[in-house]
């Protein structure tokens, strides 16, 4: 059986890091080893075969540049020294994206904040700012976010194009890779005299969920929803198939406005500390999302379902000891289980439209109670079909590279969560267009060194990437 690959051995880059520091001035730096130390860090601990590959490499200096100008500076100064130069958000990623695998330099994008313009739903935003404050901006303006990832309060909006998939909202809009949300990327280039690249329309594809392998985004243009009045809720249901046939039957009702719907098994949600006292024991739930003006046929609909509404409010930015309810969907379910079993993990998962209600229920009957279903339904390419991040009870990597196999052998792809390669992950395949703009904007290789797989294997870079056991 092969497991993952391994990543190099932790290492610090040699450099004169006084003489690199002058060169970028006035870039604010940060080289206190606690601090550089934290932010190397990004949630690649939820996966334990990533823990133990990854939980050792630091990088060795921190760049917060204020603008544009400033990233070019880092970037020219880090290809003539060669210096490897990793990207920043918030850290919420997963899979160690974030994290340098060969040390360098973390460029901290979190002080390019600022919305540039917003006309009639069409956004260009710095990538630093959280969505949570992008919102703030828009919202009274009548625009949301598309979709976005259960980090909401926390992640950047540069993060989630480069890092992130899908989200709260996907159930309309699908995924990042659908062409129409990010409209233009504009980005800096890692070369002695950078450059400036815009890309619009399909070749933003370029730089989305390239992991930050292949440029620095400096802005983006992306298109807005006009906002709802929102209410979050939760529905009961007596067994696990009968919450994931209402979902269905709700995300194909289209008169019904909503922007979220999670199914999850009792195992799961018997964890969510803050919400167990509104839940019934022993019983599924969807976690739902809904207009206002939607609430009364959705009730009608779950009726009709045998389930019941047990939790409902206008949606806020969490009141009282419960945090907003996305933070129990997405990647965030796998957190509050984490907070109470330091042993389970979690697969990411396709149940691919129109069979993916046979297939959950197929996986659910096989795998019982070691790996617990947590769904997230989403319109894919036009269909409504679901993701899982289903949770795990984790034993041996053997027994994980297993469960994997089975859920890929039987027509449920798994996009795994643990690996720190880009291609092994999310994307499954190579993506040559990628690739490509990589070799032209990274020439040296120098970005979130590791990551690419095909750089790996087609450039290797001063005999470097033997290092990486593939
Ligand atoms: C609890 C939890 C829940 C999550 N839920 C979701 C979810 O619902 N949907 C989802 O898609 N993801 C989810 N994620 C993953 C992650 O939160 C999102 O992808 C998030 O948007 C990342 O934003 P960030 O600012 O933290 O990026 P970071 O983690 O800092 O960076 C992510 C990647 O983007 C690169 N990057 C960052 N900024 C730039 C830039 N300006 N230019 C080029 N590259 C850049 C980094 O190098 C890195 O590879 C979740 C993670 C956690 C821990």
């Amino acid at each position: 059986m092969t497991l993952w690959p391994e990543p190099p051995p932790p290492a610090s880059h040699a450099t004169d890091w006084n003489a690199f520091k002058a060169e970028i001035a006035p870039v604010e730096t940060i080289d206190e080893p606690a601090l550089v130390r934290q932010k190397s860090r990004d949630f690649y601990w939820y996966s334990p075969i990533l823990k133990r590959q990854l939980g050792k490499h630091f990088g060795d200096l921190i760049a917060i540049p204020k603008d544009e100008a400033e990233v070019i500076k880092v970037a020219a100064a880090c290809a003539r020294r060669r210096i490897p130069l990793t990207v920043r958000g918030a850290g919420t990623g997963n899979y160690g994206q974030a994290m340098p695998l060969a040390g360098g330099v973390i460029l901290d994008m979190t002080a390019m904040d600022k919305i540039v313009s917003l006309d009639e739903g069409a956004l260009r935003v710095q990538p630093g700012i959280k969505l949570i404050d992008l919102e703030a901006q828009t919202v009274p303006q009548g625009w949301e976010l598309r979709f976005h990832p259960s980090t909401r309060r926390t992640a950047t909006i540069g993060g989630f194009i480069a890092g992130g998939s899908s989200g709260i909202g996907s159930i309309n809009f699908g995924v990042l890779r659908d062409r129409g949300t990010v409209r233009a990327l504009r980005v800096v280039t890692v070369e002695e005299t950078p450059r400036i690249v815009v890309l619009e329309g399909d070749d933003v594809q370029k730089v989305v969920h390239a992991y930050g392998t292949n440029g620095i985004v400096t802005e983006l243009d992306i298109a807005l929803a006009r906002t709802w009045p929102w209410a979050e809720c939760i529905a009961s249901f007596k067994d696990f198939m009968g919450a994931v046939r209402f979902a269905q039957a709700l995300c194909e009702a289209d008169a019904i406005v909503k922007k979220e719907v999670a199914p999850i098994d009792w195992g799961a949600a018997k964890h969510f500390k803050p919400l167990v006292g509104h839940l019934r024991e022993g019983e599924a739930i969807v976690i739902l999302t809904l207009a206002e003006p939607s609430l009364e046929p959705f009730k009608d609909l779950l009726a009709e379902h045998g389930g019941t509404c047990v939790f409902e409010r206008p949606m806020g930015d969490g009141a009282g000891d419960i945090p907003p309810l996305y933070e129990f969907t997405w990647n965030h379910t796998t957190l509050q289980i984490l907070k109470t079993d330091k042993t389970i993990t979690y697969l990411q998962t396709l149940f691919p439209p129109p069979d993916h209600v046979k297939l959950v229920e197929k996986m659910w009957k096989h795998f019982g109670d070691e790996v617990v279903m947590h769904l997230e339904f989403v319109r894919l390419q036009g269909k409504v079909g679901c993701f899982g991040l289903q949770v795990v009870r984790y034993t041996t990597p053997e027994r994980l590279k297993e469960i994997i196999d089975f859920h890929n052998a039987n027509g449920c792809p798994i996009f795994d969560p643990h690996t720190f390669l880009l291609e092994d992950g999310g994307m499954r395949v190579v993506d040559e267009a990628q690739y490509e703009f990589k070799r032209a904007a990274d020439p040296h290789g120098l970005l979130n060194p590791f990551k690419m797989r095909a750089w790996a294997e087609r450039t290797p870079t001063e005999g470097k990437w033997a290092e990486v056991k593939l």
